[in-house]
């Protein structure tokens, strides 16, 4: 009750697309009476928990924010989401994002930006009273990151104690940093990607955001493991109970520090959090070394050239005919199929589709897609180099800086900008490896800066385990 309240005071953060009242209701009362019964409770029994809207939900509309999908109604859950209600938890609702999960702000999708829960804190406000140039309040708000930018904002504002999210390049890990939470994207292939509306098949993971290590590791216990339906997840890669040490020695440890993630457009003060936690660890007794991952400057290129091309293959399921939007045309077919995804897609949605097309053309294929996977190959490689050569776990930022107002990021080119948000998280999908960030600190101006780690492949619970000693 308390969280459905909160839900409707902080409708104005546009954080949920649908809010799923009844169905929290019901569960409520049901895990209630397991409860009173004595009978045994699931490990989420009764936890409010929020769901991103590129993840079916039986019987919930499910639109990834897309004209395209208005009022698609899945007839079955995500195996995510099944996984969650099957342990109990409460499905509070359907979390806002970037239409289709493209974008790094959550401001694209068709219901309208979210809004940054630390825009209206105390700190914030006060500081911006300071500076002259500020714009009013009404306008004057910080985004959330993105895409997953609905579930942070929901968790941040306490409408509920975890949400699911997605991650192809960051858009876990990404929206957790801003809004000072949790943000965990497990290592491909260890959660089940049935039923998660597909952005980038060989890249998406569903993502977990928390207010603490701990949490994140209870749901990842509660969805991980082997599905029929997703033939890329793996066999038994993880003990269950999932559960994280409550002391853990970190003095063995060996911290690696890619060198090419200091750009030049880092933040000084995500700089100097970045040096002050290698130190911590240093003074602990861990082993702290600077590593190179030297393909790092062809990551994010690379990744456009896959994700585009994976994009336009994939969205050629949207033709008007099974799901959602249909336009009235009634010319031609081929004029239906036009005007429907002209009419469905927004403006990002259509540039990626046609980028990709233009790389997977006969003439093109080999010079572009096929050049670019060997790239991957090679950015997979230098992490697999670095921790063969003794590396525990990565330590670097999440995002370049702290979160900006909405107004200043729609001023640039909001494709270019989205790019580069994703230097740090991006090549870490490529990889297919578990990164976690972890909020660390205030800055000048209030909010929360983020720190990643990133882990061997399916080492995810060693890899929350050191997040949570640092937490
Ligand atoms: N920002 C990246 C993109 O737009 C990543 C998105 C994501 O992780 N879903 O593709």
């Amino acid at each position: 009750q308390k969280c459905l309240s909160l839900i409707k005071k902080t409708k104005f953060l546009n954080a949920y697309i649908t809010v799923s009242e009844e169905v929290a209701l019901k569960q409520a009362e049901e895990s209630e009476k397991r409860y009173k019964n004595g009978q045994s409770l699931g490990d989420l029994d009764g936890i409010p928990i929020a769901v991103k809207d590129n993840f079916s939900t039986s019987g919930i509309e499910t639109t990834c924010a897309s004209n395209m999908l208005k009022g698609y109604i899945p007839p079955y859950n995500a195996t995510v989401v099944q996984k969650l209600l099957d342990q109990g938890a409460l499905l509070m609702g359907k979390t806002n994002l970037d239409e289709f999960a493209m974008g790094s702000g959550s401001t694209d999708g068709v219901f309208g930006p979210v809004k940054n829960p630390w825009s209206y804190s105390k700190q914030y406000r006060e500081k911006r009273k300071q500076n002259p140039h500020s714009e009013n309040e009404d306008s004057d708000w910080l985004i959330t990151g993105g895409s997953s930018g609905g579930s942070a904002a929901a968790v941040s504002a306490f409408t509920c104690y975890a949400a699911l999210g997605s991650d192809t390049g960051g858009s876990t890990r990404n929206p957790a940093a801003h809004c000072g939470l949790v943000g965990f994207k497990p290592s491909y292939g260890l959660v089940s990607r049935h039923g998660l509306i597909p952005l980038v098949n060989s890249m998406d993971v569903p993502g977990i955001l928390t207010r603490c290590v701990d949490d994140a590791a209870i749901v990842l216990g509660a969805l991980a493991g082997p599905d029929p339906r997703d033939s890329t997840t793996v066999h038994d890669p993880i003990n269950k109970p999932f559960m994280l040490p409550s002391l853990a020695d970190v003095s063995k440890l060996c911290i690696g520090i890619p060198k090419e993630y200091l750009v030049p457009e880092l933040s000084s003060e995500v700089q100097s959090l970045w040096s002050k936690a290698a130190d911590l660890f240093e003074s602990e007794g861990a082993k702290v070394i600077e590593v190179s991952l030297p393909h790092t400057s062809y990551s994010i290129v690379c990744y456009h050239v896959l994700c585009t091309s994976e994009v336009a293959s994939n969205m050629a399921r949207f033709d008007g005919l099974q799901y959602g939007h249909r336009c009235d045309i009634d010319v031609s077919t081929e004029a239906m199929y036009a005007a429907t995804r002209r009419e469905g897609f927004n403006d990002v949605v259509r540039g990626r589709i046609l980028s990709g097309n233009f790389f997977l053309l006969k003439e093109n294929y080999e010079n572009y897609f096929v050049k670019a996977q060997k790239v991957r190959r090679l950015i997979a490689n230098d992490f697999i180099n670095a921790f063969n050569s003794g590396v525990d776990v990565l330590l670097t930022p999440t995002t370049l800086s702290e979160a900006v107002p909405y107004l200043e990021f729609i001023k640039e080119d909001n494709r270019t900008r989205s790019a580069q948000d994703d230097i740090f998280t991006q090549a870490v999908n490529m990889a297919g490896l578990p990164a976690v960030s972890i909020p660390v600190a205030l800055s000048n101006q209030g909010l929360p800066i983020g720190l990643q780690f990133i882990g061997r492949a399916f080492c995810d619970q060693q890899l929350l385990t050191v997040a949570k000693w640092f937490e």
